[in-house]
């Protein structure tokens, strides 16, 4: 008898994989072993040869998702005399960490059909779950991924769910977080100082009732609690915005099917798909006319941001209420979603009315992810519940290495071998409870694959928190500069080689000429960059705090163009008196408090202040957003005029002759919607001036600004028309979420060849 041991790599653990080997084995007569290891899922396989080896065919051909089989090593073959039965066997600690932790899924349709069936034992149990569905990042506290390493190990198993456990032919053999009505967490509504008002059905059914009489529900999911209320519902939706202190960021919706959101949004097959998939994210999609939801939901926006009940407790809400819900991340705006009911009821003290909680813990912070479609594919704005903690491949080896990503919407990376993984979103940095999930995340991400660090990756801003912790802790980090990680991101996800023309435009981030940079054009070659390129810029008045005001990105956009008439136009368009315009003019002459930037956001933010589109905004990129949004499709495809010109090696494209003549056609009150298609249209076509003269080198989009679907849409039309290779983000964010993993990128590069490493400070 042949004895071959294997090695399955992949996302191989809690995903049902082992019951498949295990049947596999049985139905081929086969002895041996199966057992979950760090580095994957350890087969042993005795028995006549010819049995062995089709047992890998077997095994590749019935692989489904979740699982994962992406190698399958065989480590050693020799003989034996006899077989022992096949079984499966206890999970063995140790070795080199190679598994993948499984982001969350979605409860499967087979784990809905029993939640409703009034003959399963486990109707209306809010904790159902099976190997395909059911919580995993959010839970799991260690590898190999086992009952003994999540938050469910508090929890002994009834008989019944045992037998179920341990049969290899049961749906939930060996599903970690198994549990059933007597023996699983349970469910309980609390009053606002966390009293217990009851329990199981009575508390889903009770916040039910509270939600359909307007109020604020603060519900525990998977990977945090939502606050939730009535979509239909004006009123409630106004005070949840009044106590979360949101003035206008749109909300995303839980529909209770597809149904409502066709009614709701214009959805296809691929967005049914994706929202429907066991990622189950909020996707953004166009609205459909109607009253079905209140207009206050996402106000003054053509889209909404629509997502399905992914977790028993929701659909059984749902079920019930018929009608779409408003479910927005249970926090103050910018900082992090709650995940612990005691600190939800201190926390979202004076936001929600009730607390929907229950007592299974969740080990880490899990937002919903945000997705749209460009060009026929998914884009992640959000990667986060569903997606993290997936590796994306890296091209080379690398020595374990941790980045710690940038200061808003912070995200940290890990890498080692030839893998990186990215942690769930932490929101601004400047929060303190924000900075305490990053702290954690630095933590928790290297212990629970078990990596710990060799090498530290920042941005090269030194007052970003992230980069103030490793210098802190004097970890002699590796800097990389903010929109060199933009486009090393989009490079990594997309594996492409060789030089790229980038184009890193986003609201700011550091340059390495001390100036904030964001309208940059990058030559991206492995490990390094030239900049090559850049919008024209202005001294910014009031710096970092005008991030949030389009006026005063426009006050700086006027005093550069047009000074002569600086006054006037400040006070006529902007609506700025006396006091003011002395007070931004003085910032711009002495240049205290007044950086230059080259940022295409501010860009953004002057153009739509001055067209009137948005001259405050009350979270970040709202004026970018609204200039988006008073797009007129229909406008003649004609752009405004702008220059090139030299400036010590770099293209400049002074945008100039744009403001004349933008202000020559604001006085001829040309309509809004054609301006900003213009400006639009404009700045592809400086995308497009400069990928011409780089031609052969494939486009690389990068930043928080290819989050305009317009912007981004132009600039691929228009690339490829001209005969251009585009890339763009789509597994990893456009935004500054994706710094953490260009960051990554750059330093394994640097780390794999040991040269021209640069560290902070020298
Ligand atoms: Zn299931
Ligand atoms: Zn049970
Ligand atoms: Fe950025």
């Amino acid at each position: 008898m042949q004895v071959l041991e294997l090695l399955a790599v992949g996302a191989v653990q809690g995903v049902g994989f082992r019951p498949l080997v295990y049947r596999i084995a049985h139905r081929l007569g086969l002895g041996g072993a199966v057992w979950n290891e760090p580095g994957g899922v350890r087969i042993r396989l005795v028995g006549p040869a010819r049995r062995v080896e089709e047992f890998g065919a077997y095994l590749r051909a019935e692989c489904r998702f979740p699982a994962r089989l992406d190698q399958l090593r065989v480590l050693s073959v020799s003989e034996a005399d006899a077989a022992e039965p096949f079984r499966i066997a206890d999970s063995m600690s140790g070795g080199a960490p190679a598994a993948l932790v499984m982001p969350d899924l979605a409860t499967c349709p087979a784990c809905l059909r029993e939640l409703f069936d009034v003959r399963s034992r486990r109707y209306r149990h809010p904790f159902i779950n099976c190997t395909h569905c059911g919580p995993r990042y959010s839970i799991v506290t260690g590898i190999p991924y086992d009952r003994a390493l999540t938050t469910m190990h508090g929890f002994e198993m009834c008989a019944e769910c045992r037998a179920e456990y341990e049969n290899p032919e049961d749906r939930r053999f060996h599903a970690q977080p198994i549990a059933c009505p007597a023996c699983g967490p349970t469910a309980e509504l609390w009053d606002v100082n966390g009293a217990r008002l009851g329990a199981r059905d009575w508390a889903v059914r009770a916040a039910v009732q509270h939600i359909r009489a307007g109020q604020i529900v603060a519900v525990k999911g998977i990977g945090g609690f939502h606050l939730m209320c009535d979509a239909r519902n004006d009123a409630a939706i106004r005070e949840l915005r009044r106590r979360k202190r949101r003035d206008e960021k749109p909300f995303a919706v839980m529909a209770p099917d597809i149904g409502w959101v066709r009614i709701l949004a214009e959805a296809g097959d691929a967005e049914v798909n994706l929202l429907c998939s066991s990622a189950a994210p909020i996707v953004l999609l166009r609205k459909r006319p109607g009253e079905w939801i209140a207009g206050s939901v996402a106000p003054d926006n053509p889209y909404v941001g629509l997502m399905l009940p992914y977790a028993p407790l929701h659909h059984l809400l749902l079920r019930e209420l018929e009608c779409p819900v408003v479910a927005t991340s249970g926090n103050l705006s910018d900082e992090p979603i709650c995940i612990d009911e005691r600190e939800a009821v201190e926390r979202l003290d004076g936001i929600a009315d009730f607390f929907l909680v229950h007592n299974r813990p969740i080990a880490r912070p899990q937002d919903d992810s945000i997705a749209h479609f460009i060009d026929g594919r998914v884009c992640l704005l959000r990667r986060a519940r569903g997606y993290a903690p997936l590796a994306l491949p890296l091209p080379f080896e690398t020595p374990p290495l941790l980045a710690l990503g940038a200061h808003l919407k912070n995200t940290i990376a890990l890498a080692w071998h030839d893998r990186v993984v990215v942690s769930q979103h932490h929101g601004d940095l400047d929060t303190l409870e924000a900075r305490r999930a990053f702290e954690r995340a630095v933590d928790d991400l290297p212990a629970l694959f078990g990596v710990p660090p060799q090498h530290w990756v920042v941005d090269r801003h030194p007052d970003y928190a992230s980069t103030l912790y490793a210098r802190d802790r004097d970890l002699d980090p590796i800097a990389v500069q903010h929109h060199h990680a933009h486009i090393a991101a989009v490079v990594a996800e997309h594996d492409i080689e060789g030089p790229v023309l980038g184009v890193a435009w986003d609201g700011t981030g550091l340059g390495d000429d001390g100036t904030i940079w964001g309208g940059e054009f990058l030559r991206v070659y492995p490990g390094g960059f030239l900049r090559v390129g850049r919008l024209s810029g202005f001294r910014l008045p009031g710096g970092d705090g005008a991030m949030r005001k389009p006026l005063q990105s426009a006050f700086g956009a006027l005093a550069a163009c047009v000074r002569e008439r600086l006054r006037e136009l400040a006070e006529r368009l902007l609506g700025m008196d006396a006091e003011a315009i002395d007070a931004c003019s003085a910032m711009i002459a002495s240049g205290t408090n007044a950086p230059f930037t080259s940022s295409a956001g501010r860009w953004f933010d002057a153009v739509s202040a001055l067209c009137g589109v948005c001259r405050e905004s009350t979270y970040e990129g709202q004026a970018a957003q609204r200039l988006e949004y008073a797009c007129d499709l229909s406008a003649r495809a004609m752009h405004f005029p702008f220059e090139t010109r030299g400036d010590e090696g770099l293209v400049v494209f002074d945008l100039a002759p744009l403001v004349r003549t933008l202000l020559e056609e604001i006085e001829c009150q040309t309509a809004v919607g054609e301006l900003a298609m213009r400006f639009h249209l404009t700045m592809a076509e400086i995308i497009v001036r400069m990928a011409d003269a780089h031609r052969g080198l494939p486009v690389v989009l990068g930043g928080g600004c290819f989050q305009n679907r317009i912007l981004l849409q132009a600039c691929i039309r228009r690339l490829r028309e001209g005969g251009h290779a585009v890339y763009w983000p789509e597994q990893a964010p456009p935004n500054d979420g994706a710094i953490s993993l260009g960051q990554a990128a750059v330093a394994a590069y640097h780390l794999t060849q040991t040269i021209g490493i640069r560290h902070a400070g020298q």
